[in-house]
């Protein structure tokens, strides 16, 4: 595969902003700072609001939330400007006018003025004759008396580009060499008749101002890439771009039932990976495993490490499966790396409404960080918190009758009675010894540890599954804990 050229790198990372960004655009964001990073390189941010129609205000401004949440930083771009500002495309419109005008008046493009129906029936026949069905040259070369009948019928053209009557090839900087032939790449349109330029236009004339080297984006759009090229080479011809970059078209990335991926799969949201308490390290560290590997045999690794290894030539071009579980596995190993404080800290949200059942003024700051120990390693997700946390801050353990009916049995009353008396004779200063009470009831009743705690974590907690229980119970202490296991009590006796 081709080496990245020694020129200073210049990427590029170009959404639109509709709304919530979903993962396969967190990866190519992370691809090209990772690249950019490596090389000591430029991360342009782009905005392409064209779309009058779809872009908002709000999305925009959730786009860049998002960007900053995920913890990139860009050298260009909203918010910081840049030598090529503006870099909201809704900003740059005169620019686009400028340059269809040159293209137009150069004969690199024209204007075209078939109706929507006019292209379908051609289209049709096309087909049905076993032909190319894509545009068919019909305006190429219009003589200015059938352009006047046009333009007394009251036709807005729009403008088309005119390809080269040769293959375009380029090196992929992932898939190798790729050649495109001329009855595939058809004339396309750059401006709409109402004016609006479009993205085929906008995207490689800013990607040239804005001397872009390298574009790695998704294979989705692989086949707009030989248009691009043939416009950049225009685009040389008439001064404004000094030359074609180098590109790299990413691995789609297959959701459920090997289906790519799509925006609209909740799957996709980044989102939702918010809301579930993924770390941003974490969930970059899975994506960047999305057609990449660090190491055979290393997955979990630090967004700096990541900077360090990567290398756009090791890109695999097959999809790549989104996994949630090792998704998850990954953003656990990252929870269990955090420094405890930090972890402390970054599960404060769901330890507050909307997500924590319990009054604010119930929240127990001392409680919280004697539990977050054990805590931290039992986590998949931060927002896994709450439940396992509620037992300390709720005036009554929740009512699950699931679990209460797993775990108490016949003579699961004698045995919290006798836990209760143990227990009542422990030192709750000391884990060990609330789990030595706790073993010896059990042996009197003829269960293991395991059998025996299951009531009183059930009693304590009102769950079956939780953070180890002796710390639990010591966190939560001696009055609270005896007054559940009373409850429980009464509770069978009824
Ligand atoms: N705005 C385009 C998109 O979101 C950018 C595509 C590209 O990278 O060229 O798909
Ligand atoms: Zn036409």
């Amino acid at each position: 595969m081709s080496s990245v050229a020694s020129a200073p790198v210049r990427v590029r990372f170009c959404p639109s902003p509709t709304g919530n960004p979903h993962v396969g655009l967190v990866r190519t964001a992370l691809f090209n700072w990772a690249f950019a990073r490596h090389h000591g390189g430029t991360l342009v941010f782009r905005i392409e609001d064209t779309d009058a129609a779809r872009d908002s205000e709000e999305s925009y401004a959730q786009l860049l939330d998002s960007m900053r949440w995920l913890g990139f930083d860009w050298d260009e771009g909203p918010e910081i400007g840049g030598p090529h500002a503006p870099y909201r495309q809704s900003q740059r419109m005169d620019l686009y006018k400028d340059v269809a005008a040159k293209l137009l008046d150069a004969g690199h493009a024209y204007h075209c003025y078939c109706s929507q129906e006019e292209l379908d029936s051609r289209r049709e026949a096309a087909r049905a004759a076993g032909r190319p069905s894509g545009y068919d040259g019909h305006c190429r070369a219009l003589s200015a008396e059938r352009v006047a009948e046009y333009t007394a019928q009251g036709r807005e053209p729009i403008v088309r580009f005119r390809m080269p009557d040769e293959p375009i090839t380029f090196t992929d900087l992932v898939r190798g060499e790729m050649t495109f032939t001329p009855e595939n790449v058809p004339d396309y349109g750059i401006v709409r008749a109402n004016g609006a330029p479009l993205y085929t236009l906008v995207n490689p004339v800013d990607d040239a101002a804005m001397e872009i080297t390298h574009v790695l984006r998704g294979e989705d759009l692989l086949s707009s890439t030989p248009r691009q090229i043939a416009l950049y080479r225009a685009l040389i011809e008439l001064g404004l771009a000094q030359s074609v970059p180098e590109f790299g078209h990413l691995p789609y990335v297959m959701g459920e039932g090997n289906k790519k991926l799509s925006k609209r799969d909740p799957q996709a949201s980044l989102n939702l990976y918010r809301e579930r308490g993924f770390l941003p390290e974490g969930l970059l560290n899975y994506l960047s495993l999305l057609g990449w590997s660090f190491s055979a045999d290393q997955d979990v690794f630090g967004t700096a490490e990541l900077v360090e290894a990567f290398d756009i030539a090791d890109v695999n071009p097959n999809p790549a499966r989104f996994d949630l579980k090792k998704c998850e596995a990954i953003n656990a190993d990252h929870i269990r790396m955090l420094d405890v404080k930090d972890f402390t800290e970054r599960c404060r949200p769901w330890l507050a409404a909307p997500f924590a059942p319990w009054a604010p003024e119930d929240f127990d700051p001392a409680k919280w960080e004697a539990i977050a120990p054990h805590a931290q390693t039992r986590l998949k997700v931060l927002s896994e918190i709450t439940d396992n946390v509620d037992f300390l801050f709720l005036a009554e353990p929740v009512s699950d009758e699931a679990s209460w009916a797993k775990a108490m049995k016949e003579g699961s009353d004698a045995l919290l009675g006798t836990a209760r008396a143990k227990l009542a004779a422990a030192d709750w200063s000391s884990a060990e010894s609330l789990k030595e009470a706790v073993l010896a009831a059990g042996e009197e009743h003829g269960l293991k540890l395991g059998k025996a705690q299951a009531p009183v974590r059930v009693a304590v907690t009102g769950r079956t599954v939780g953070l180890p229980l002796f710390e639990s119970l010591e966190v939560l202490g001696k009055d609270t804990t005896l007054a559940r296991i009373d409850a429980a009590l009464a509770r069978l006796a009824a």
